[in-house]
């Protein structure tokens, strides 16, 4: 069996985040009563006349920012007709040949070995994102298909990518890099489980060394990462398969569906060509001029890229690559450590605290998963953060101090330099004391004294932990460690 490469492109398509609809009044919000959001612009009744939302072509225009598109000087609009009870006024108002944005590139982590070494960067470079309107949902429930309206006429862009993927791992990681990048941006919320983010895979394959593209397939709506990987792994088998068998013809450009549950794709129809769909210019609306300080208004408002950020952490902040990936997956978790660095400047530390001990205490407020209390809402803020991590550095606490009161400020909201002084926890850092608990542990097991004095130094720990509980906590180790050392061996 020779040796084939398998050549992916993706189409995402993406709900923005805007108030109303993309020409028509009425909101949009996941999960309400059916066909309780619509409007007669949305239904497509006679007379009714959309309006372009301005917010959704402030998004778009963010997102061709983001990922360094060109942005077309004007957003033109046309029909796209075709006859599908999910489009109640049988076409739908896409661009055809003037997209708002072109071109572009989105930076991506591919998946490495293991989770705590960082992954190989790639930029994939996009075709285009379009702004077009999403249609219907359907249910289909046994021999009936229910149409609910609620989601005809949401803002959708398109975002469509070269054929520049060469794996499922790719294609995946693709997906994962635009929904960190849109959702942070506030451009949309990606949440695929709501079908905010779906993505359309179009896949062929070609023996390994072979220069031009064969025929391919696309595979439309796959709702998951998972889903993604596990279809374009199937779909590329099954061409693999077919071009061994000596039936290559068999594969045709037609439009597939996934069966995630079942894991496995089907035919569904063959694909349209852009005229049968006859395109033409929507004579109801207006274009829009994109003039250049509109883009600069935008361009002022723009979130760094979560990957320009994990640059930035690990390259001039000192970070190491587990606790700055950690922390570029969540916006308000980023804001909240660089508070915490411009108050102490010691951003390794830092993040270690938030990323681990901060994180843990938010995830146990939960009852599950998804309702974890948001940082922004917590109790403990930066400057706790950065006051309890400088009490220790400075050794006015010790280590072990530090973690037993964690919890406490967490919950109480008590800035750590009060609760220490309210508590005597200071570390305990006078010699005589610190002396006279020493001689008290080496009196109480002269066996272990034996051994030191023999040569196993790592033994004289087992005489610490006495002093430690003796101290509460608050012996400072390092002087523990000199004193015994001197004690025992002069
Ligand atoms: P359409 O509008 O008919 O879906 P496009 O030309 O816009 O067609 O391409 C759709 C997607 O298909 C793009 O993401 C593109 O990268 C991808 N694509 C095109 N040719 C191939 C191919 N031979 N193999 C895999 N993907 C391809
Ligand atoms: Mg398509």
């Amino acid at each position: 069996m020779s040796s084939y490469e398998v050549i992916i492109g993706l189409e995402v398509h993406v709900q923005l985040k805007t108030r109303s609809k993309v020409f028509a009044p009425s909101p949009y919000v996941y999960g309400a009563e059916p066909n309780t959001l619509c409007d007669p612009v949305v239904l497509g009744l006679p007379g009714a006349l959309p309006v372009i939302n301005k917010e959704a072509i402030d998004k778009m225009i963010t997102m061709g920012l983001m990922f360094g598109c060109d942005i077309a000087k004007e957003c033109k609009w046309d029909r796209k007709n075709y006859w599908y009870p999910d489009s109640p006024k049988n076409y739908q108002i896409s661009q055809y040949d003037q997209p708002l944005c072109l071109g572009g590139e989105v930076e991506v982590e591919l998946p490495a070995e293991s989770r705590n070494v960082m992954g190989e960067h790639k930029k994939f470079a996009l075709t285009r994102i379009h702004l077009e309107e999403d249609p219907a949902k359907m249910n289909h429930e046994g021999q009936f298909s229910l149409i609910d309206d609620n989601r005809t006429g949401t803002s959708l862009a398109e975002i469509v990518t070269e054929p520049v993927f060469r794996s499922s791992d790719e294609a995946a990681a693709f997906v994962n890099a635009l929904r960190m990048a849109l959702s942070q941006a506030g451009v949309s919320d990606c949440d695929m489980e709501k079908g905010q983010m779906r993505a359309d895979a179009n896949v062929s394959v070609r023996p390994m060394g072979q220069k031009h593209f064969n025929t391919r397939t696309e595979s439309k709506n796959l709702n998951s990462a998972s889903n993604i990987k596990a279809c374009i792994e199937w779909e590329a088998r099954r061409q693999i398969e077919l071009y061994e068998a000596g039936r290559g013809h068999e594969i045709v450009q037609e439009t597939r569906r996934w069966d995630a549950e079942q894991g496995y794709g089907y035919s569904m129809r063959s694909k349209e060509d852009s005229h049968d769909y006859r395109y033409f210019p929507d004579p109801d609306l207006m274009p829009v001029r994109v003039s250049e300080a509109w883009k600069d208004e935008l361009r002022a408002k723009l979130i760094e890229l979560p990957f320009d950020r994990q640059h930035r952490y690990m390259e001039k902040m000192g970070l190491p690559y587990s606790s700055a990936s950690a922390l570029i997956g969540d916006l308000a978790m980023c804001r909240y450590f660089e508070e915490a660095v411009d108050i102490y400047n010691k951003p390794a530390e830092l993040a270690n605290l938030i990323v681990n001990d901060l994180r843990r205490e938010l995830a146990a407020t939960a009852t599950d998963e998804a309702s974890a209390r948001p940082i922004g809402e917590c109790k403990m803020t930066p400057a706790h953060i950065a006051q309890l991590q400088k009490l220790s550095d400075e050794g006015v606490i010790t280590k072990q101090i530090a973690r037993d009161i964690f919890h406490e400020i967490f919950e109480s909201g008590e800035m750590p330099a009060a609760l220490v002084e309210r508590k005597g926890l200071k570390a305990q850092n006078d010699s005589g004391e610190l002396e006279a608990m020493a001689r008290a542990a080496i009196e109480a097991d002269p066996a272990t004294v034996e051994k030191v004095r023999a040569g196993n130094e790592k033994a004289i720990n087992a005489l610490k932990g006495p002093i430690m509980k003796a101290s509460k906590g608050k012996a400072d180790a390092k002087m523990v460690d000199e004193i015994l050392r001197r004690l025992i061996l002069g």
